[in-house]
């Protein structure tokens, strides 16, 4: 059931009551309640921070009529909202979060809403443990070749209640969805579903593999006859997951024919039967870029027959080559002395990190490090030995990261000065060498996020 037939008629709430909170007024928080109130609901929003920031939103919300607080929720007003909004940053524990649900309050993602306003747009969701931003904006890119008004959005960085409260819908959505996100959207049923691929991640967060493998399943929670999904079979956790998914299945591989597949004779990416483009054609590095490739080509192609078409490929195969790679996912930020600096500092997790270490051609100091996220460092071995010649620990994870490596390769380890990191990584380096930072764990313990590690590497190796 859609949240709108659930709730009283916009204006016709009683304060308090029958009013949607929205908790946390980061990014996705502030556009749902900005949505929410065009459409006339009541809202309360509120937000654990006090910061300048949430206090500058906080202000903005209510002027548009929003009741606010900051600096803390009231435990009272949620549990009597007619919905609960929720916010991907605040953990399931969180006491409004529970608040809520023991209350028997609904609790929904932003999604959930935003979707709501879109029915009428094509949506190609996207999933996966890694590639998914990649794969989202590769798609978005792709339609916008074939002539297409589409837009990436979702935890992607734009939300999708912003697109929701334009007056304008676009034709197509490239929805990148996390396990968070999926976990409160109970409704989503997208045109084309993408899951790129599942491996341990969040371990922080979920108390098993198992619960964050669930989450991710609940792209197929709606799943018909009609339903169309890609999927990896070179993946067998996500062959496990959606054996028993209703719809039609198409199936990319790097390894094996398939719906589409990287040939590895001719060395071109070949999709529902006929080549695409030859792989030293694709703008983006790796190997796990072209599985990307191919999944997103796949997607486009089998959301609408035409784009099967000749004159269709030929634009997709121009949109590979000319996709711009993105910041922060093996971003090459600098070359001097003959060092290549490559900032790959989206890598969160060990398996994105591994395919990071796969793709060097050149022998590489990697830094890793950051906030331990649960998973052991050992399954980088193999890459390690064949490409790194030595590695820099850093962070609150590297006592972690040196017990579990020290064996295999030389471990230098640093605490958390993120300059001292860096010049340790800088001597170490020599002409025809590569600095990787691909740090397998978040980026909390130093910095805001992973865009201000990457954008803080970036200006160090060019200082
Ligand atoms: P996500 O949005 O799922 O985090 P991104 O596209 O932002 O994925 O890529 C993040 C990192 O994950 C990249 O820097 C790369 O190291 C790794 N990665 C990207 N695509 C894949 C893939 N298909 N398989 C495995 N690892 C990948």
């Amino acid at each position: 059931m859609s949240f709108r037939a659930r709730l009283p008629r916009p204006g016709m709430e009683v304060r308090g009551q029958g009013e949607i909170a929205v908790l946390g007024m980061a990014r996705s928080g502030r556009a749902v309640a900005e949505l929410l109130l065009n459409e006339g609901y009541a809202v309360y929003a509120s937000d654990a921070s006090s910061s300048t920031d949430v206090q500058e939103i906080g202000a903005l919300l209510h002027e548009r009529g929003a009741y606010v607080t900051t600096g803390g929720h009231e435990l009272d007003r949620i549990k009597k909202a007619a919905l609960v909004v929720l916010s991907p940053g605040i953990p399931p524990e969180a006491p409004p979060v529970r608040a809520a649900r023991d209350a028997k309050i609904p609790v929904v993602s932003e999604l959930e809403i935003a979707l709501d306003f879109l029915a009428g747009s094509k949506v190609i969701a996207v999933t996966g443990t890694n590639g998914k931003t990649t794969t989202t904006a590769l798609i978005a890119h792709i339609l916008r070749a074939l002539g297409k008004q589409s837009v990436p959005a979702g935890n992607i960085g734009m939300p999708l209640s912003t697109i929701a409260a334009k007056p304008e819908k676009p034709e197509w959505i490239a929805l990148e969805m996390s396990s968070f996100q999926l976990h409160d959207t109970p409704s989503v049923k997208p045109l084309v579903g993408v899951l790129t691929n599942l491996s341990p991640d969040h371990l922080d967060r979920y108390g098993s593999l198992e619960e964050y493998y669930a989450d991710k399943a609940k792209l197929f929670a709606n799943a018909d006859a009609g339903s169309r999904w890609i999927l990896n079979a070179d993946d067998p956790s996500s062959l496990a997951m959606t054996k028993n998914v209703k719809g039609k299945k198409s199936f990319l591989s790097l390894t094996s024919p398939a719906d589409a597949c990287y040939d590895t004779g001719s060395l071109t990416l070949k999709v529902l039967g006929r080549d695409m483009i030859a792989r030293s054609d694709l703008s983006l590095i790796g190997s796990h870029n072209v599985a990307n490739a191919l999944a997103a080509s796949l997607a486009v192609m089998i959301a609408d027959p035409a784009f099967t078409e000749p004159d269709a490929r030929e634009r997709i195969a121009e949109a590979l080559r000319t996709f711009p790679p993105l910041h922060h996912r093996l971003e090459r930020v600098a070359e001097v002395n003959g060092v290549r600096w490559i900032n790959d500092s989206k890598a969160t997790n060990v398996s994105s990190t591994k395919v990071a270490v796969e793709g060097m051609e050149r022998p590489t100091i990697l830094l890793i490090g950051g906030r331990h996220k649960g998973e052991p460092y050992l399954p980088l071995a193999d890459a390690i030995r064949r490409n790194v010649k030595c590695v820099v620990a850093y962070g609150e994870a590297a006592p972690i990261i040196a017990s579990d490596l020290s064996s295999i390769v030389r471990v230098q380890t640093l605490g958390s000065d993120f300059e001292e990191v860096v010049a340790a990584a800088r001597a170490a380096a020599s002409p025809g060498e590569n600095i990787l930072l691909s740090p397998a764990c978040s980026s909390f313990d130093m910095f805001k996020n992973y865009e201000e590690r990457g954008d803080r590497f970036r200006e160090l190796a060019n200082g």
